[in-house]
């Protein structure tokens, strides 16, 4: 395929980063935009001597020009922990920013494609969850900045498609880990990880019951890819991993996988916490001909590594 220009937003971060690495591999040149809130240099530092790739520090809710033919919109803080920390900012994140980047892919009568989330979901009542699903969101809970935010950013997408003609692909992203995932990110897996390898108790929010459905970054990446090179016209596309399990079995297979020490701790469930979260992925498998292969045991043995030597580093205080 012939080599593009592209920007990532969000490059710096967790999925951003992974998926910088991805593109540049297939000989594409790379345009990471960044404000590196929850992002860091240190995800990208492998990347800064190749001259395919280009870090820009900026944030999305303040316009850009960029010459690109392609944009992947990542940028938004995806751990609960980040973004309840500032929710204004966050929903400005995804609806301002939503705004920019649609401006720019109309201008330049590009593709572009949004880093959705199952949260548009919300606590679901339909299980698994497919793409014709519309959501049982609290609208003015701790999580709706996040919620409400992305879900006004998909409505952005799909009104810059049908008023402008934009050509949008929308990834409903379900729970993702992997290596580059911030060790103080807060997320489920990110947090067990950590306190298994230091022997600290794990801490498990509520009874543990809570189901989720983990998909690890290369699988993921590779279906965001996948979307952007044969999405057009397809709509929301679920993206995730349909291997569901209870909260408390992800912390019994971490203590094992990391022999370690640490006790389970309960502490309270949060405010608005999904109860059950699988992803229905018939329509990716269908039209992207994409389905998840790594196991859980494989990716979280990859991630235990990380984080292992995140820890001798130091870089996880
Ligand atoms: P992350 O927090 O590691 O990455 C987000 C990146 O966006 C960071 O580098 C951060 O610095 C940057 N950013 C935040 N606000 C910005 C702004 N205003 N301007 C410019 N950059 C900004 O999170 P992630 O897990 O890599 O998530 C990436 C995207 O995927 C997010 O949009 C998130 O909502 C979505 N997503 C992720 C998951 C998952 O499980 N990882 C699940 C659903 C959706
Ligand atoms: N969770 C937990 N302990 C932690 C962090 C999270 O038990 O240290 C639970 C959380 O309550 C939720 C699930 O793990 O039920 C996934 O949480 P995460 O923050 O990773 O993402 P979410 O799916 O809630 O956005």
């Amino acid at each position: 395929m012939k080599r593009q220009r592209i920007l990532v937003t969000g490059g710096a971060g967790f999925l951003g980063s992974n998926l910088c690495r991805e593109l540049l591999g297939q000989g594409n040149e790379v345009h990471c935009l960044d404000n590196l809130a929850t992002g860091t240099m240190h995800n990208i530092s492998p990347l800064l001597g190749d001259p395919a790739f280009q870090f820009v520090e900026h944030d999305v809710t303040t316009p850009m020009v960029l010459d690109v033919d392609r944009i992947y919109n990542l940028a938004c803080p995806a751990s609960p922990r980040h973004y309840q920390a500032d929710p204004i900012r966050t929903l400005k994140t995804s609806v301002v920013g939503a705004l920019n980047i649609l401006d720019l892919a109309a201008q330049k009568n590009v593709p572009v494609l949004q880093a959705s989330t199952s949260e548009v979901y919300g606590d679901p009542e339909v299980h698994p969850q497919s793409e014709d699903y519309w959501g049982h969101v609290n609208p003015i809970g701790p999580r709706s900045c996040y919620d409400e935010g992305k879900r006004a950013a998909e409505t952005l997408f799909f009104d810059y498609h049908r008023q402008r003609g934009v050509d949008i692909r929308i990834a409903r992203i379900f729970n993702t880990y992997g290596p580059h995932m911030h060790p103080n990110d807060g997320r489920v897996v990110a947090n067990f990880i950590i306190q298994a390898l230091q022997n600290k108790p794990i801490t498990l929010y509520g009874d543990g019951s809570q189901t989720r459905s983990f998909c690890y970054v290369d699988d993921l990446i590779a279906g965001l890819m996948a979307l952007m090179d044969k999405g057009a016209g397809l709509g929301a596309v679920n993206l995730g991993n349909p291997a569901e399990l209870p909260v408390r079995e992800l912390a019994e297979i971490v203590i094992e996988l990391t022999n370690s020490r640490s006790p389970i701790i309960h502490m309270p469930l949060p405010i608005d916490d999904p109860r059950q979260r699988c992803p229905d992925i018939e329509k990716a498998r269908k039209t992207l001909n994409w389905t998840p292969r790594v196991t859980l045991e494989e990716g979280l043995r990859h991630t235990i590594q990380y984080f292992d030597a995140a820890i001798s580093a130091k870089r996880h205080v």
